[in-house]
């Protein structure tokens, strides 16, 4: 089945200020009225039927979508990173404004998931759990295809050394030094590598930089701003 994925970028929205202007976060402050609107103006431009939002929390925790599409105004799905299902027309989306939105796809078996990876749930295994609820779907993981979403690039995201040591023990590849020569992660590098490792073979990176591009929230360039979202759906109108 088809798979379409997007990433949102800071335009076409109704938020204003520090959220100015597609922030589709209830978590950061912003007018609900204003995301509520956001939220419904991302669905109908994509044809979903509805969309799934998570309560992110840095964890493993996924969720599995069986269907029908929830209502716009539920809650979003409590203290969980992933999202999977196999059900057509439901878009699962995952927030982001640095850390890396990864969406996953197996267009073979029609199962698609998504995940919010940051520094922690990186290396807390966000990915390889999403894979596994896939799997659980009947994905193969020789078939799954992945875009690593725009995020904060290894050149600009600088940690203290000891945490640069920590996440890339646990998340092979991360660690790094930024284009200042400063201990530094590049969280897309270490997720690409603990891909590749598990037998994914199709991984694309969206070369952009949350920090560096304007046109998407940045939390480390602006402390309070809004999300961005990625969202992939599998697309019931064309097999
Ligand atoms: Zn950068």
């Amino acid at each position: 089945m088809r798979v379409r994925k997007v990433v949102t970028t800071r335009a076409g929205g109704r938020s204003a200020g520090a959220f100015r202007s597609f922030n589709l976060s209830r978590g950061v402050g912003d007018d609900p009225s204003a995301v509520a609107a956001n939220r419904g103006r991302l669905v109908r431009e994509l044809g979903l039927s509805g969309a799934v939002f998570l309560q992110q929390v840095h964890g493993t925790r996924v969720e599995t979508v069986r269907g029908p599409a929830p209502d716009p105004g539920a809650p979003d799905v409590a203290e969980t990173d992933a999202v999977v299902t196999a059900e057509p027309g439901i878009g699962l989306a995952v927030l982001a404004a640095d850390c890396v939105p990864v969406l996953l796809s197996d267009p073979r078996a029609g199962v698609i998931g998504a995940a919010h990876a940051g520094r922690v749930g990186a290396a807390a295994g966000v990915v390889p759990a999403t894979l596994r609820a896939m799997v659980d779907l009947g994905a193969r993981v020789e078939d799954v295809e992945v875009l690593l979403g725009p995020a904060v690039c290894g050149g600009c995201y600088e940690v203290p050394a000891e945490m640069r040591d920590e996440v890339g023990a646990a998340l092979p590849g991360s660690g790094g030094r930024t284009r200042r020569g400063t201990p530094g992660l590049d969280i897309r590098a270490g997720l690409h590598r603990q891909l590749d490792v598990i037998g994914v073979r199709g991984v694309a990176r969206d070369p952009r930089c949350t920090m560096e591009d304007p046109d998407l929230f940045s939390h480390r360039r602006e402390r309070s701003t809004g999300r961005q979202a990625g969202v992939v759906w599998l697309d019931p109108s064309d097999g």
